[in-house]
């Protein structure tokens, strides 16, 4: 923990906005519930790249470069315009660092425009109290910072002590809500710091979830024991967010096998800065299709496409979008290459050991 942390108070004018857009969003959020358990045929979340450029490094990260240009507003409303026409309920916006696009609040304000519910992935080096009420301004909903350690060393340089400050800034600030992702697992030197930044986060009045990172090889390793009782610790902390309901990452904490029926490349879509539709962040390639090429038949066939990496996934989210149908659409499919434009389809990246914070 840094060595001076303090708590802050929001001025009874944040706080209620902020009571106003949970509220909001909440009831938006059991609409969508409800609406994907009615019918299987839009995505529930999309992933989506507005900036593949980084202003970090992280070791373990290949999900990112330091030369890429922002993509076009232009370009990204067309795409934003495509999901919301597919029925599309989330969107969360990723990097690389998104808040390294000057046009990001445009952006958000298109997926409001278009009554899906705004989200964002940061490594929040970038937030800055006018930066966080451009933010609220824009109807930002959700935003998760991932928080590797205490201190920066030569892995990671996001750590408690480089961005408390902004955390105090968003507990003061911000009308979104926060929620603080810490990681354990391989590569993570002192795993009692996961637990001081969950519990930095609950003091200052965000949610917390945790992340496991393996190693390069993919392979599915248990936790040690300490390690695991840090993760029942964490997810047990303070207040509850959906990922808590996710039996999963707790097969995943003591190395077990899942048996689940993963539904990306349907329910879930990951968008890369090219356009083109990912199974997710861990296997780019495939189906390799541009986004506007993407018809509702490869959609369905995505869904009942049985998915070879899915007893080892460590991707929480596509799990918990998997959860409202893991009782229906029994996947018999095989994946099959779907006839990408020539040119447009890149190789199948697997990726082991990666950030953990989607
Ligand atoms: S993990 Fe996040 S902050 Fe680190 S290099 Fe990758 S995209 Fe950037
Ligand atoms: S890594 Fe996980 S989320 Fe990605 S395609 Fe495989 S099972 Fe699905």
């Amino acid at each position: 923990m840094p060595e001076e942390t303090k708590t802050v108070r929001a001025s009874a004018e944040v706080l209620r906005e902020r009571k106003r857009r949970f509220r909001r969003t909440r009831a938006r959020e059991l609409m969508m519930i409800t609406k994907a358990l009615a019918s299987t045929k839009h995505p529930i979340l999309v992933h989506i790249i507005p900036m593949r450029r980084c202003n970090l490094d992280c070791g373990y990260c290949n999900e990112y470069d330091s030369v890429s240009k922002p993509v076009p507003l232009a370009e990204m409303k067309k795409r934003l315009d495509i999901l919301a026409d597919m029925g599309t309920s989330i969107i969360t916006i990723s990097g690389g660092e998104p808040l390294m696009h000057s046009e990001l609040e445009e952006i958000i304000r298109h997926i409001r425009k278009r009554g899906m519910i705004a989200g964002m992935i940061t490594n929040g080096f970038l937030l800055s109290k006018e930066r966080i009420g451009t933010l609220n301004e824009a109807g930002l909903e959700h935003l998760q910072i991932s928080i590797d350690n205490l201190v920066p060393d030569e892995v990671s340089k996001k750590s408690l002590k480089t961005l408390d400050t902004r955390l105090e800034w968003l507990s003061e600030f911000a009308v979104f809500q926060v929620n603080i992702n810490s990681v354990l697992g391989s590569g993570v030197k002192d795993p009692e710091d996961a637990l001081k930044i969950a519990h930095r986060a609950v003091e200052l009045g965000f949610t917390s979830t945790v992340g496991i990172i393996h190693d390069n090889n993919g392979q599915l390793k248990p936790l040690g024991p300490r390690e695991q009782e840090i993760f029942e610790e964490i997810m047990t902390l303070g207040k509850r967010s959906y990922s808590r309901f996710n039996d999963f990452q707790h097969s995943v904490a003591r190395g077990k096998e899942h048996n689940w029926r993963c539904r990306s490349g349907s329910r879930y879509l990951y968008i890369c800065e090219d356009g083109l539709v990912h199974w997710c962040s861990q296997q780019r390639g495939y189906p390799g299709i541009p986004l506007t090429q993407y018809t509702d038949e490869m959609r369905h066939r995505e869904y009942l496409t049985a998915k070879h990496c899915a007893p080892m996934c460590t991707v929480s989210c596509v799990q918990q979008v998997g959860m409202l149908d893991n009782w229906r659409g029994p996947q018999t499919l095989k994946p099959k290459p779907m006839a990408p434009p020539a040119g447009a389809r890149p190789e199948l990246v697997q990726i082991g050991g990666t950030r953990s914070d989607s």
